[in-house]
């Protein structure tokens, strides 16, 4: 039967058989209700539009409005691999001719999931636990004797480290780009028309695509990566350089999350790269923890949590995202961590980790933003952003809006932890460690002022009695508190 695949299904494992017939579908609708940052789309169109040419005859490739007029004009049932929101999944299973498959692109089953979370019932989902037991089940780091490898299941303590002082730039080679064809040239072209006739609006600057759109391109940048990259992967994936936004991360999200690269061939690249002696223990075991465990986790978390999760708002933030964050004008900002974030997201769609979760998502989880609102701006404004992976990382890490169903307690970190962990704060015109006055930092400020605000809601959970007992020490909080309030949202 024909299979459907959906933009971000695009590997060869949606498929049964190499020559299944496909239907690829490019809805307009679908880049017009959101406004997505320019270099997503482009990204998403560039992949389906070369997955559909390299299919040729073998795939029907319908370029319309919108899903269920695509459908419409043909004239067979399909099968489609379960889409990857609740939104979409429930649209395909109201469809009639459509037969709803598993999921694909995950090394997990819904099952296996299922039976682990009820093996835990009344308990709390603990990702170390999930990680181990996948590990094991697929033998990945494991050694003959059950053990894992290295000794360790967990290397976080050799890894996480502060950047190289005194060094700009890591000392690792440059991460794989592509160079851009044909195909992307008539996207750019298209993008600007529809763009230009007010059909549909974008955010963030165009440039030219640095993210795979073909398998090919894929397997390349996880070549790369493994081979010359991934040593330095865990040392520093924690740490933040002003001038060396990529670090030693992978840039494999926007294609694992395309469907161009399986979970499974990333983990067995990298375990392959240390049997070759091309990275350290601690470097393949925390990316491996990235794959199998976070992401992993996450998918399952948001089936497991339900269409409901995203409506969280356990500490009641109810303040609008204001226009400068909304729109990425960094240039507003003189905050230089968030100047110098918001401008790369701006430029790029893309930021690792560590300033997603403790410069953005810090920022507006101590100013109070909506959670549905930053929610969105994250899955618009990042090439890699998707409902299912959006949800749980900004709704349940980064915002804490679900009351600590995934983070045992809200990520809000002050100045002096970006000071640590990064080179910003050395050329800002505030200073960490000051939470009151013209240069105080906003981040400081703005963590006690959280603190302040939330404390009885807070004081429930004993992971926040220190951060607390700290916060009653200050004699100037009810100033610090004024201070921010008065702040409030305007650019920092
Ligand atoms: C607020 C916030 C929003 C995020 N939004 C997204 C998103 O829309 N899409 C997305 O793929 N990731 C998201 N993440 C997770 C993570 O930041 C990105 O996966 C990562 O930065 C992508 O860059 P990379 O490929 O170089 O990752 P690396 O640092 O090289 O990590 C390797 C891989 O691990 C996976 N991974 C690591 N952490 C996570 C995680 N928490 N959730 C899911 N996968 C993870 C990714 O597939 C990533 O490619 C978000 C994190 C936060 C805190
Ligand atoms: S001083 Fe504060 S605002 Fe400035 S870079 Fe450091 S953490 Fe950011």
């Amino acid at each position: 039967m024909r299979r459907w695949l959906f933009a971000d299904q695009l590997g060869p494992h949606f498929l049964d058989t190499p020559d299944q017939p496909v239907l690829l579908v490019e809805s307009r609708a679908v880049l017009r209700r959101r406004r997505f940052h320019r270099r997503k789309a482009h990204l998403v169109l560039s992949a389906l539009r070369h997955r559909a040419s390299e299919l040729g005859d073998q795939a029907r490739f319908i370029r319309t409005d919108t899903y269920r007029e695509a459908l419409g004009r043909l004239d067979e049932p399909v099968t489609v691999c379960r889409p990857t929101s609740h939104a979409a999944d429930a649209f395909v299973r109201s469809l009639d001719d459509v037969e709803v498959l598993p999921a694909r692109g995950f090394a997990t089953s819904a099952e296996e999931f299922a039976a682990w979370a009820e093996g835990r019932a009344g308990r709390r989902l603990l990702l170390e636990d999930f990680y181990r037991r996948t590990r094991k089940r697929l033998g990945v780091l494991m050694e003959p004797d059950g053990e894992p490898t290295g000794g360790r299941w967990n290397f976080d303590a050799d890894n996480r480290e502060p950047p190289p002082r005194n060094a700009a730039r890591l000392d690792v080679p440059a991460p794989w780009r592509p160079r851009e064809d044909d195909i992307d040239a008539r996207v750019r072209s298209d993008l600007d028309a529809w763009a230009r006739d007010g059909d549909v609006a974008f955010v963030g600057n165009d440039g030219p695509r640095e993210f795979p759109a073909t398998r090919d391109e894929a397997l390349a940048a996880l070549g790369v990566f493994v081979r010359g990259r991934l040593r330095e992967f865990g040392r520093y994936e924690d740490a933040m350089l002003a001038d060396d936004p990529v670090m030693a991360h992978s840039l494999l999200s926007a294609s694992l999350n395309l469907g161009l690269l399986d979970p499974l061939e990333c983990v067995h690249a990298a375990e392959d790269a240390y049997r070759r002696g091309w990275a350290p223990p601690a470097a393949v075991e925390g990316f491996v923890r990235q794959i199998l465990g976070w992401r992993e986790y996450v998918w399952h978390v948001y089936w497991h949590l339900g269409p409901g999760y995203r409506h969280h708002d356990h500490l009641s933030a109810r303040r609008a995202m204001p226009r400068w964050f909304a729109e990425l004008d960094a240039d507003a900002v003189d905050a230089r961590c968030l100047a110098t974030v918001l401008a790369e997201v701006r430029d790029h769609g893309w930021v690792h980790h560590i300033p997603r979760l403790i410069v953005l998502g810090n920022y507006a989880l101590q100013r109070g933003w909506r959670p549905a609102e930053v929610t969105d701006w994250f899955h618009r404004c990042f090439v890699d952003g998707y409902d299912w992976v959006m949800v749980p990382n900004v709704v349940g890490m980064a915002l804490h809006a679900d009351g600590g169903k995934i983070a045992t307690k809200p990520y809000a970190a002050g100045g002096a932890y970006i000071d640590r962990m990064s080179d910003f704060c050395a050329r800002c015109p505030y200073d960490p460690r000051r939470r009151l006055g013209d240069d105080a930092c906003p981040f400081t400020a703005g963590y006690w002022w959280f603190l302040h605000r939330n404390a009885e809601l807070l004081g429930r959970n004993h992971r926040m009695s220190r951060p607390l007992a700290n916060l009653r020490g200050l004699a100037d909080i009810d100033a610090v508190a004024e201070q921010e309030q008065d702040r409030g949202s305007d650019p920092p």
